[in-house]
């Protein structure tokens, strides 16, 4: 029998569940909301192509090696080394070249796993002492989009931190920003015979006798599914992007070691992500559940002012959002990636996404969930209807 299967939803978990089950022969149809695919994958139309926020592509990660075997990756910019070397460090009130020895020890030390149960701060602490215990979770903050990093589970911050310092880097960038790879996943499903209807809204599950797949975010899963269960920590941050003049000697990176918050100047490593002359700086400082958008920014245009002078005058183009719940799963002490909400909903519905019980760093998690889901789905030999409940699962 040839499965029909259902995606709902086109983002970076959407996609990879479509192009998975076609490959494997099934008819594949896929709903989109928006009028692009991609989520919050896309990048910006216009002058300055700039992601939702920062946007990193690890080449230690599952999602670089599936796009690489498929040929799917295109050109990535890795930072270039003279860039690299204008990477500062905000610590004791002044833009450092290095970080503490002890945040860069913690990081790389690798034989050790952190308990799942201990908060980061306390086993960091325990570890390397309480100053470079919050310069490590300070930095982190740039893969977690948490106001208090130091307060999730010690396993979930080690194994992001590894990967962050980790030399030489994995963070590389598609070039033209993430909707390049976005492209090339659309075109690879297109040609394997996926159908892609694009501004369809899906309200209720279609009752086709197939699987679905519901790789919206955990947010619109829960409305769709009507299922309150469906729920888990995620980041709240500031993202202030700006184009400025150039200028020579503005740094790459500012990690701020004294509060979460990361700066980035993202033409160093892409040029035509902005036009010629002008620098894409795109910004990402979380806030507590108490602050305001206001607190972020403020945090931001101080950081500026300390790194990149002269930068208010400089502006061409500027962009204040709030990213509340977009940043993938958090996992507080006690809890793992497993707890999160399975992707085998029974009643042949599975779910995708970077919240959903899948390992991985960010929107790795949405593409681990999606070749699971899609390996579920295609298990999935028989089904009569919703509530039929006459379900063979293999
Ligand atoms: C500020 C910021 C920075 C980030 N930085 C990084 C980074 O550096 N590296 C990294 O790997 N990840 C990063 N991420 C995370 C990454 O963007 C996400 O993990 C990933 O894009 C999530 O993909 P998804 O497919 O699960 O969800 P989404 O991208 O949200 O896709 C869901 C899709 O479903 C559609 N949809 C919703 N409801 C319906 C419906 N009812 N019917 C039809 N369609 C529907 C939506 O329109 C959307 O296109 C960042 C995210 C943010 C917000």
């Amino acid at each position: 029998m040839r499965h029909h299967i259902t995606v709902i939803g086109g983002g970076v978990a959407g996609l990879t569940a479509a192009v998975t089950a076609a490959e494997s022969g099934a008819k594949v149809t896929l709903y989109e909301a928006h009028h692009t695919l991609g989520g919050r994958a896309r990048t910006a139309e216009g002058p300055y192509k700039t992601n939702e926020g920062p946007h990193a592509l690890y080449n230690g990660g599952p999602l670089w090696a599936w796009l690489k075997q498929r040929d799917l990756l295109g050109p990535v910019m890795a930072v270039p080394p003279l860039e690299g070397a204008r990477f500062r460090f905000h610590r004791g009130g002044a833009l450092r070249r290095t970080p503490p020895l002890a945040m860069v020890r913690l990081g790389l030390r690798s034989t050790e796993k952190a308990p799942v149960d201990t908060d980061f701060l306390t086993w960091a602490t325990a570890e390397v002492g309480e100053a470079g215990a919050r310069a490590a979770a300070n930095h982190i903050a740039v893969a977690l989009f948490h106001h208090d990093p130091g307060s999730l589970s010690a396993r979930f911050v080690q194994e992001r931190l590894r990967r962050v310092v980790t030399l030489p880097p994995e963070a590389h960038y598609p070039r033209g920003g993430w909707a390049s790879v976005v492209d090339r996943m659309a075109s690879r499903a297109w040609n394997l015979g996926v159908r892609i209807e694009m501004t369809h809204r899906v309200t209720t599950l279609p009752d086709n006798g197939g699987p679905v797949i519901v790789a919206t975010s955990l947010q619109a899963a829960r409305r769709l599914l009507g299922d309150p269960t469906l729920a888990w920590d995620s980041g709240r941050t500031v993202l202030l992007d700006l184009a400025v003049r150039a200028r020579k000697g503005d740094p790459f990176v500012i990690s701020d070691l004294q509060a979460p918050g990361w700066i980035e100047r993202f033409t160093a490593q892409d040029p035509t992500l902005a036009p010629a002359g002008e620098q894409l700086v795109q910004s990402q400082f979380p806030i507590a559940p108490e602050e305001a958008k206001a607190d972020g920014i403020t945090r931001a245009e101080r950081l500026l002012d300390l790194g990149f002078p002269g930068w208010r005058e400089r502006v061409t183009w500027r962009r204040e959002v709030l990213a509340a719940g977009r940043t993938g799963a958090l996992d507080r002490p006690g809890t793992t990636w497993r707890d999160r909400p399975a992707v085998n909903r029974g009643d042949g519905v599975f779910l995708a996404g970077d919240q959903v019980a899948a390992p991985g760093l960010l929107a790795e998690v949405a593409f681990n969930s999606g070749l699971e889901a899609a390996a579920l789905a295609l298990r999935t030999k028989r089904i009569t209807g919703r509530e039929g409940l006459d379900l063979n699962r293999a």
